[in-house]
Formats: C-alpha cells, structure tokens, sequence
C-alpha cells in the first residue's frame, strides 16, 4: 500500500527526531492526500522547497490543531497493527514489571503518546480494562491498528473491554460507553496496594477513576501513619475528595477524615469503599459542597485541620486561560492555607497541563498563602503506568507538592 507524503516545516521535523509525538497544523505543509480521515501517512521535513529525508510515521487529521500524531520515527517508519501490537506487549511488559507483587491491579496498561500509541489509552481495573481514543483520526485508523488488542489483552486476564467514547453534544466532556467484548459491566472492586476500593468503569470519571494519584495516595497514608506514630495531630481535610482516596488511606493509618466535593454520588462510592477496607464511615464526615464557599465558611468559623489535601479539576484547558488558572491556584491555596494549623501538612495538586511545576510551585509562595511557615518538603510528577516521553510536557500535566 502506497502511504500519503505530509511535508511538514523544518522546526517540526526537528521536534519530531527529538520524540514530540504531536505536529500542530501550522506546521503541516502539502499532504499527497487530504481524502480521507484518519490517514497514515509518511512524515518527510521540507525547508526551500529542498526536500528531506522520511522522518517517520503518523496519523494525519484534517481538522483538529494536532495534525499529525507521530507514531514512528526513522527513514524506514511503519506504522501498522504489527507496529501497535509491538507497543502493547513491551506496554503490559512493563506493567508487569512495576506491579509485580500483585498488590495492585488497577493501572493504566497502555498510556497514548507516553508509550507511542498517540491518541491510544487503556486502563485496567482488576479484569475489566477501559479504552479511550482521542481524536478522530485515531479512531478512523483504529480499526486497522488494534486488531491485537483482544487477544493480547484477554492473554492478559481482561474479560471485557469497554471503550469511553466522548459524546460531541457535551464538548467531549461526556462519554458514552460500548462494549468491545464479554459481558458488560460497571462497578468493579480493584485493589491499590492491597487496598481495596470501588470504581465504577461506566459512570466514572476519566475511565473511573484518577488513576495517576495512586502513588499521592499511599504517600499520604504514610505521611499520615508517620505523624501518628510522632505523636503529631492527623485529623485530615480531603478536598475535592470525588470517590474518596487520599481519604481512605488517611483513614486508614488512624486520621479522621473531613471529605469534602459537589458530588453527592461520589460520597456514596467513598462510603463503600471505606466499609470494604473496614473503616466505618460514619466515624468520618463526607461534605456534599462548593470547595470555595465550603473553606471560607470554615475559616470563618476558626477550624483547622492537620493534613490539608487539595486535587481541583483542571483549571487551565488552553495555554490562553493559564493566568487565570495561576490566580485560581493562589486563592485556593490561600483558603487551604487559612485552615491549616500550625505544623500542619499541606498536599496540593495540579492536573492542569498548561501549568509546569514551577508554576505551580509559584501559586504556594508566601504571598499567595499569607503565612511564611510552610516549606517545600517533595514534589511529584506522574507515576511510571503513566510514562512520559522526554519533549512532551503536556505528559506530564499531574504535577503534586508537599508543604510543612
Ligand atoms: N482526589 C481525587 C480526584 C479529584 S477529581 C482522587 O484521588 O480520586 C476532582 C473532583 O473535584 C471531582 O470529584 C469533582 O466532583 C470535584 N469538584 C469540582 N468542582 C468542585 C467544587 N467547586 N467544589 C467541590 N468539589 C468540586
């Protein structure tokens, strides 16, 4: 089969040998056909008209800002269900490897650009497995590339494949939800270092639930065990708490949690899952409000809490909305820092790919916190199911800071 030619500025060739799996429109010169969606094409960079060598190997979209996702790089690029297959063997590989001791069994199995299957995302829960798409020129190809998808993850103990696919009345927001194969399903018991929680595959948010957190999640169980076992105060506010995780192993190494999210029905998931990991739930209180309003009132009224925990949705969605992403990060974490008492822990984090570390480490200075105690202990970025590759800093949009 003869591949499409897209020629692309010399600037992009450039990024392209460095592994930046995305190529912007504005850098897309004349492509042989524009036809179809979802076209694979052959990537060569031209500059005065001079043409150079093949760079690699991509899905070229017509219509959306990400013009081409590269998926190969090299003179001699493919890009087929061989290549794909490959990707997804060395991908479980790796799983294997990082989740050894089988003390968890929910992770993301396959993570798009970060294991160079750009637009591709698998996640795993216990032995269902979620697949996500993104873009339509991903999944106009797709049919031909994820032909070993089945077999290989059924090899791997999945019984059914689920796929989230974005509704476009919601903005892609939403997402509906098609069984790939076995018997449908929703709510799924998985375990997260041995402990066990709820998620529901089909309602959740992102593919169920926040996958990325999980190791944010045993260090705040640690923390908290270590203040405890220091004779230090543990009572935890978990904020935007959704199905209640960092609460759970707060809970779970003897804090007493205040949870707090707009979501009533995400509660509901948290009580559940504390009951199966033997923590009543009503020993802890579950706020079904406004972060914001719900933190004001509390300063107002003198409280104050030991650990902080602050995990808000994305505030910047462009590079355009990010200063006003930074200001919301200052107040915010002006408010967290108000109930903060003296000694405290606070845990702050960012899912918002538009805001590098150092920007965020920008919103937790003096002035935004109005207090000149707190000190930068660790940060961390996203967990190793969820690998990066080294020019792509959108990757790398969960960014986590601990304060004392
Ligand atoms: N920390 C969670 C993930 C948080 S996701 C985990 O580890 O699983 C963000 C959550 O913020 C969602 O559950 C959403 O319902 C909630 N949320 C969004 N806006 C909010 C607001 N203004 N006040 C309280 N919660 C909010």
């Amino acid at each position: 089969m003869g591949m499409a030619v897209a020629r692309v500025s010399r600037h992009a060739g450039e990024a392209v040998r460095r592994g930046h799996p995305w190529i912007f429109r504005s850098a897309v010169g004349q492509v042989s056909s524009r036809e179809e969606q979802g076209l694979i094409v052959r990537i060569v960079a031209e500059h005065d008209g001079q043409r150079e060598a093949v760079l690699g190997a991509g899905v070229f979209d017509p219509i959306s800002p990400i013009a081409i996702r590269v998926w190969s790089v090299g003179a001699d690029a493919r890009l087929d269900a061989g290549v794909f297959r490959e990707r997804l063997v060395r991908a479980i590989a790796l799983r294997g490897e990082l989740f050894a001791d089988g003390a968890t069994d929910a992770y993301r199995v396959l993570n798009g650009e970060g294991d160079r299957t750009p637009g591709i995302v698998v996640d795993r829960y216990a032995d269902v497995a979620v697949l996500r798409i993104d873009g339509d020129a991903t999944r106009a190809v797709s049919p031909l590339l994820l032909t070993s998808l089945e077999p290989i993850l059924r090899d791997a103990g999945v019984t059914t494949l689920l796929e989230r696919i974005p509704s476009r009345d919601a903005g892609g927001r939403d997402t509906t939800v098609a069984v790939r194969f076995g018997p449908e399903r929703s709510r799924v018991v998985v375990r997260e270092h041995g402990v066990p929680f709820v998620v529901d595959v089909a309602r959740g948010q992102k593919t169920g639930a926040f996958l990325d957190q999980r190791e944010n999640r045993r260090r705040v169980g640690e923390l908290v065990a270590a203040r405890a076992r220091a004779g230090l105060g543990t009572r935890t506010l978990n904020l935007f708490s959704y199905t209640g995780g960092f609460s759970q192993r707060a809970a779970l190494a003897g804090a007493t949690v205040t949870s707090v999210d707009v979501a009533a029905k995400a509660h509901a998931t948290a009580q559940e899952s504390f009951r199966l990991a033997g923590l009543d739930p009503a020993e802890h209180t579950f706020v079904t409000a406004d972060a914001f309003a719900w933190l004001a009132e509390a300063k107002r009224k003198g409280q104050t809490w030991d650990v902080v925990i602050s995990d808000p949705p994305s505030f910047a969605p462009s590079e355009r909305a990010k200063p006003k992403a930074i200001s919301a990060y200052r107040a915010l974490h002006r408010s967290c820092a108000d109930v903060l008492a003296p000694g405290g822990r606070l845990v702050a984090a960012s899912c918002s790919s538009h805001v590098s570390l150092e920007d965020f480490l920008s919103t937790l200075d003096d002035a935004a916190l109005g207090r000149s105690d707190l000190r930068v202990l660790e940060s961390f970025g996203p967990p190793p199911d969820h690998p990066t590759v080294a020019p792509f800093f959108e990757g790398r949009y969960l960014k986590l800071a601990m304060l004392a």
